[in-house]
């Protein structure tokens, strides 16, 4: 069994970022919204600043308060999207409940959209043309290659159907010629169908959810979930004491999937750049 190292893949793609980035007459210019006090957003909004500064990339911090209204974001989102300082624009999610985000989201140019959220984006994805793909599936994408894991031909389950995880991650898979399994809350035989799995990526958001039951010897377990345990400490959707002697490949959380989001996030924000 081997641990992917998604903090060790990170820092080499960084390395790899930052030497691209060094070469640019412009430096690429993130902006990040963040609305309401929400403290695991803030955390995140942290650090992907952190992450700008550390790479050359000028970083632009938008605190709005929790009682912003609905045309506060999105007048705020259309400046941003005619300033030519900044080249992406993220939207820190979940926004507080009174605000509607697919309505804001359709507010950032899809030029500057590093979250690969648009229709726009999403579309490409679909056709196979990938141009900015979301975050977390990417970085999983990366760690899978890094780590030389074949996938044609695999069977691969993704447990998740969001539009900003469990979607794209299916489809990448699928353009990278594995036999794709898409799994969510109304799944029948879900256990059975992890089972025959040799790639099983989860995206549940539950504490052990996947269990040593549901996982095939010699499988590959990618674990995407952030979530707290019982203790508050940081865990996965896997139960990974209980999971990993069975596997062949398995992420860790924290130190899997996380790092490889930031990472693909600095990447996207390069690429908006690039195509100018
Ligand atoms: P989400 O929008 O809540 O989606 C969860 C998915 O899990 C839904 O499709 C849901 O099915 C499915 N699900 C729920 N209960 C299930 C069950 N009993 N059996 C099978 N499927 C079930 O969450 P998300 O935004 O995709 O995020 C998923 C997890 O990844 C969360 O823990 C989140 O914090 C984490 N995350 C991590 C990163 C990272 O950088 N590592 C980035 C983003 C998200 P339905 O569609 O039927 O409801």
């Amino acid at each position: 069994m081997i641990i992917l190292d998604g903090k060790a893949y990170a820092a080499e793609l960084r390395a790899e970022l930052k030497e691209k980035i060094d070469k640019l007459e412009r430096k690429p210019g993130l902006a990040v919204i963040i609305v309401g006090e929400d403290p695991a957003s803030r955390v995140y909004v942290r650090n992907k600043i952190k992450a700008c500064e550390a790479l050359g990339i000028r970083s632009y911090a938008y605190e709005l308060p929790y009682d912003s209204t609905q045309k506060d974001v999105e007048d705020l989102l259309d400046s941003l999207g005619d300033n030519k300082d900044v080249d992406g624009v993220l939207l820190q999610l979940p926004l507080p409940k009174h605000l509607d985000s697919e309505s804001a989201a359709k507010h950032i140019p899809v030029e500057k959209d590093v979250d690969g959220f648009s229709a726009q984006n999403l579309g490409l994805l679909m056709q196979h043309k990938e141009n900015v793909v979301a975050c977390t599936p990417a970085g999983v994408m990366k760690i899978l290659e890094k780590a030389g894991i074949e996938l044609t031909g695999k069977h691969a389950v993704v447990l998740g159907r969001s539009e900003t995880v469990g979607k794209p991650m299916a489809m990448l898979l699928l353009n990278a010629n594995a036999t794709v399994t898409i799994c969510h809350s109304k799944t029948r035989n879900l256990k059975e169908i992890c089972r025959s799995a040799d790639i099983l990526v989860s995206a549940v958001g539950k504490v052990k959810f996947v269990t040593e039951d549901m996982v095939k010897d010699g499988a590959v377990v990618i674990d995407v979930g952030i979530n707290r345990d019982e203790n508050g400490k940081l865990c996965g959707d896997v139960d990974f004491e209980g999971v990993k002697d069975k596997t062949s490949y398995i992420t860790p959380v924290p130190g899997g999937v996380g790092p490889m989001t930031v990472t693909m996030l600095m990447y996207n924000t390069y690429l908006s750049v690039c195509k100018e």
